[in-house]
């Protein structure tokens, strides 16, 4: 039987090997020194002043939610073409959730529909608290546009870099949080690097960074500067709001740190192979993400559009039949039935989502393609095509 596929894998080394292996060795397994290192790391790499590890950027949204104050009564928005996870954050508050249609060309949150949206919701004032902004495959969202918005909106924007540890937006890398409010990355075994489970949010505002710090751990601090009542002694720690054992441990922390150090390698790669495809594909009449010359995507995914949904639907079960592990990222949100049975989205709303959703396909894009991989792929596509 030929070999699978899949759309998205990890990369371990031997010496990501040993490196969690020094810390099942080491005195400390969770709470030790390499969940520090690793924050430091990817602070270093993306430029930003913060970051707080977690144990999946789940978590990381949940917490960063909660730091924002969003709560009952508040909206978070978001591109309905995504994981579910950068939705439920806001769900786990107690707050709404609203989608933005996306660009049909670049398959991101459109600023423009942001725009109409925002002027409306402003008239019956239900305007959103945070807007989460996803970088869908690891390509950047129009930040400046949204960043502009977010000012005469006054909400606060989100990056869910789950896709794009290592992109660039304006040359910077994504992370940095230059027009932004914080960013959060995954490192699920599927995404840029991993830490098995994991996720980690950066950001340039200590406010927001020591909130997370609270939430990450049950909403205990054992800061002495930060104490609300007298400490009684040196055990002393106060519990200040309600948190949750959100962290990351050691083990996680030194695989991650040691994956970031291939990280651009594996981008590199990564951009070759999204290269081969786009030349190959050029030809056949597929449509692809298109974005500015200026952006560097991290190409966590390679997303195409086939012309019809009956085409993707055979050239999806074609593939699958072959061993070749092409998917669809993703379903609409709001088409799940836990977003269905609250009763308030409407597929109309959201032409650009439903059509990219019925033509979308990603094909495997990671660093243990070869070129026989890659010809499979290619000439299973093509074949499948006609
Ligand atoms: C993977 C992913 C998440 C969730 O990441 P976890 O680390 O698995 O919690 C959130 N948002 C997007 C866009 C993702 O792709």
């Amino acid at each position: 039987m030929k070999e699978f596929i899949p759309y998205g894998c990890q990369d371990i080394s031997e010496k990501d090997i040993e490196a969690v292996i020094k810390v099942l060795k080491s005195d400390f397994i969770t709470q030790g020194p390499y969940v520090e290192r690793f924050e430091q790391d990817i602070s270093n790499y993306v430029g930003s002043k913060h970051s707080v590890s977690f144990n999946s950027a789940t978590s990381a949204l949940h917490s960063l939610c909660l730091a924002m104050n969003l709560g009952a009564g508040d909206f978070l928005w978001t591109s309905p073409i995504s994981f579910v996870a950068s939705s439920n954050c806001a769900l786990y508050c107690g707050a709404e959730v609203d989608f933005v249609d996306i660009d049909p060309l670049s398959f991101n949150l459109c600023p423009d529909k942001l725009e109409v949206k925002l002027q409306l919701a402003e008239k019956s004032n239900c305007l959103p608290k945070i807007l989460v902004v996803v970088h869908m495959g690891g390509a950047s969202a129009e930040m400046l546009k949204i960043s502009r918005l977010a000012k005469k909106y006054n909400f606060k924007v989100i990056e869910d870099a789950s896709h794009a540890l290592g992109g660039e937006y304006e040359s910077k890398k994504i992370g940095a949080c230059q027009y932004s409010d914080a960013c959060v990355f995954s490192f699920h075994p599927v995404k840029m690097i991993t830490s098995g489970e994991g996720g980690l949010c950066t950001t340039n505002d200590t406010e927001l960074f020591e909130a997370m710090q609270l939430f990450r751990s049950h909403g205990i601090t054992k800061d002495l500067s930060k104490f609300i009542k007298e400490p009684g002694g040196a055990w002393y720690y106060e519990q200040q709001k309600l948190g949750f054992n959100y962290r990351m441990t050691d083990i996680h922390a030194a695989l991650g740190s040691s994956q970031l150090q291939r990280l651009d390698q594996f981008l590199k790669i990564r951009n070759e192979w999204a290269l081969r495809y786009k030349e190959e594909l050029g030809d056949l009449g597929i449509g692809m993400q298109s974005f500015s010359d200026e952006l560097y995507s991290s190409y966590h995914l390679f997303l195409i559009q086939l012309k019809s949904q009956e085409q993707r639907d055979s050239i999806f079960a074609a593939m699958r039949a072959e061993r070749i592990g092409v998917n669809v990222h993703y379903i609409p949100i709001f088409l799940q039935p836990y977003y269905q049975r609250m009763g308030k989205y409407s597929e109309q709303d959201f032409p650009n989502a439903m059509n990219y959703y019925k033509h979308c396909l990603s094909l495997p894009m990671h660093t243990k393609l070869d070129d026989e991989k890659f010809s499979r792929v290619l000439d299973s596509l093509k074949i499948n095509l006609s």
